[in-house]
């Protein structure tokens, strides 16, 4: 499934924001910013600070949520809250032809959360929600996007998450195997999970 250009970088913005709990002034957004591409934009002030920040939690809980109506509950709450007008535009920079879901003189915090509003709407019509993961990693709290065509991301890019827990597997696995072979008893260790196998793997191979 492809998804159109402004929908995956909206959704790769907001699962970002959502990780980015290091925005801790104007200078650090401004980054941010940059660094997705919002533009045309004004400079970012001390309240549009406040103001995306206070977004945060409420798209961390478009990721949580898995009942349909009350995706669309919090999506319709962000499209209404930030005075969605969806336009097509074309302001150069190399995006050609896309929407922007609200004015160029709305809120920042308005902005980012109609255009994260309506890609997760774009997700939830095409029946593809779930692809709003939680990282698989137990000490991790980060959100993704997977836009994967086999759909098989399970860890964030974050944290080095995915790594890690090859690592982790692969420890387990050595030490199950030294275990067994100590202990010459048969059967109690032998239901290693399919997804350990694999990462095991994928770990002897890097
Ligand atoms: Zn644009
Ligand atoms: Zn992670």
């Amino acid at each position: 499934m492809a998804f159109a250009h402004d929908t995956a970088a909206a959704l790769l913005l907001a699962a970002d924001l959502v990780n980015s709990a290091d925005l801790s002034g104007v200078p650090a957004l401004e980054t941010f910013l940059d660094r997705h591409l919002v533009e045309p934009r004004r400079p970012a002030t001390p309240a549009d600070l406040d103001a995306v920040l206070a977004l945060r939690p409420q798209l961390r809980a478009v990721w949580q949520v898995t009942d349909p109506e009350a995706a669309a509950g919090l999506i319709n709450d962000l499209l209404c809250e930030a005075g969605a007008r969806p336009r097509l535009v074309d302001h150069g920079g190399g995006w050609g032809w896309h929407l922007h879901v609200t004015g160029h003189d709305a809120a920042l915090r308005d902005r980012i959360a109609a255009q994260a509003a309506f890609a997760v709407a774009d997700l939830v019509r095409l029946r593809e929600a779930d692809r709003l993961r939680r990282c698989e990693a137990p000490d991790c709290e980060a959100v993704f996007v997977d836009l994967s065509k086999n759909r098989s991301r399970r860890y964030c890019d974050t944290g080095n998450c995915g790594n890690r827990q090859h690592v982790a597997a692969y420890r387990e696995r050595r030490y199950r195997d030294r275990r067994a072979g100590t202990e010459a008893e048969a059967g109690t260790e032998a239901g290693t999970e399919a997804g350990t196998e694999a990462a095991a793997a994928a770990a002897r191979g890097a």
